[in-house]
């Protein structure tokens, strides 16, 4: 990165692509492959690492322009878009474990991420351990001979609890283990796991980079060994971006740090609402002053993110009237676009864990999980503030 630039200026104008015509917004290659003149040309194509592009699944230049960013703005050597984020988070792990070897992760993870650890890798051969909660001394007492893989979350879903990732990875290094962090929720605007020491960050551009509610896609970015053995995966599992994807999430970038500063504002602003109000028991928030990870978000976030959780009084039932009351907020899987989602965790989106592991990580039936967006925060104030009128609850 030019070391002048700020995180928007990178955002605008890292990773240009070289267009003959000088158009100011970034062409869409939209092209599954690419011509040859000569048979010594073509051959020179075919190396492990060609010094042009060949064939989209390999590469693409509108997706390439993405990965350029997206490395620069984690701090990486290189990054690697993939389909989705879930393609991202199964590359990346598959290509840092092989049969024989022990990875851990917490079991308040991302849905899909805790059923590749819980279910998948296992019938692979390979070991794994699920912690129930997300501290240091959990990654430490977890460890093996063999373990080769500590995985974070931060903020976690759907606590928010937050992972120390410079203890975390550190300690990996000592034991010869790597670490890998989703950085969803945080987005490199509030946090860059790896100038913490982290060796991979993987995303889900579908919410916070992207931005839209439009676009499925994710992204790995690490050392350029590393990328170089995951795009080796991606080629093979075919976990390979649509060229128009990559651009929207190249669009949803330049206004990454606008919308974000704005999420992290209004979210903020609707934790201190909802902890005072009457019909709440609890909220989740990492700033919050009470939250048991605001200390280490302070430290490693340059904001507290967009994401927020909290339990309204008597359980369920009246938590699902609130849910169903709000207005403004749309009842949707995902996060970190321009709109506001709620979710009920209890509901949907955790049903993948059993009971007890969901009560064991405190996921309890009261829980509402929102993803703020970028409206009036006036209004989303006055929309929560009806819907949790004690009238209604009973
Ligand atoms: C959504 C999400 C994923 C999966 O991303 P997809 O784009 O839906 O495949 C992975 N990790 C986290 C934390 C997520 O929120």
């Amino acid at each position: 990165m030019n070391k002048r630039w700020g995180f928007s200026t990178t955002a605008i104008h890292g990773g240009k692509i070289a267009d003959t015509h000088k158009s100011v917004a970034a062409p869409i290659y939209q092209t599954a492959t690419y011509y040859y003149d000569t048979a010594e040309e073509g051959a020179r194509l075919g190396q492990e690492i060609p010094p042009g592009f060949v064939y989209t699944r390999w590469s693409n230049p509108t997706t390439r322009a993405l990965e350029e960013k997206m490395a620069l703005l984690e701090g990486a050597e290189d990054a690697l878009a993939t389909a989705s984020g879930m393609g991202a988070v199964s590359c990346a792990v598959l290509t840092a474990l092989k049969r024989g070897d022990h990875a851990i992760a917490p079991s308040a993870i991302y849905q899909a991420t805790y059923q590749l650890f819980a279910e998948m890798l296992p019938s692979y051969g390979i070991e794994t351990t699920l912690l129930p909660d997300t501290d240091t001394q959990s990654y430490e007492r977890a460890l093996r001979p063999n373990t080769r893989l500590l995985f974070i979350e931060t903020p976690n879903n759907p606590m928010l609890a937050i992972t120390d990732a410079a203890k975390v990875a550190s300690l990996a290094r000592a034991h010869g283990a790597m670490t890998i962090a989703d950085n969803t929720w945080a987005t490199p605007y509030n946090h860059t796991p790896i100038s913490d020491g982290v060796d991979a960050v993987v995303h889900s551009a579908t919410k916070y980079l992207g931005g839209h509610h439009d676009v499925t896609l994710g992204l790995i970015a690490g050392s350029s060994d590393f990328i170089k053995k995951t795009k080796k995966q991606v080629r093979i599992l075919g976990t390979t971006p649509d060229p128009f994807g990559a651009w929207l999430v190249i669009r949803g970038l330049a206004t990454l740090a606008l919308r974000v500063e704005r999420q992290n504002a209004t979210a903020l602003r609707l934790a201190e609402f909802l902890a005072e109000h009457p019909s709440v028991d609890r909220v989740h928030y990492p700033g919050l002053r009470a939250h048991p990870g605001h200390a280490v978000a302070a430290k490693q976030m340059r904001g507290f993110g967009g994401m927020l959780s909290f339990e309204v009084k008597g359980g369920y039932g009246p938590s699902v009237r609130v849910f169903e009351r709000l207005e403004i907020p749309k009842r949707a899987t995902s996060l970190g676009g321009v709109s506001t989602l709620v979710s009920h965790p209890a509901g949907i989106s955790s049903v993948h864990m059993p009971r007890e592991v969901r009560a064991a990580v405190g996921i309890s039936e009261g829980l509402i999980r929102v993803s703020v967006g970028v409206e009036d925060v006036d209004d989303l104030l006055g929309d929560f503030s009806q819907a949790l009128n004690p009238a209604h609850l009973s």
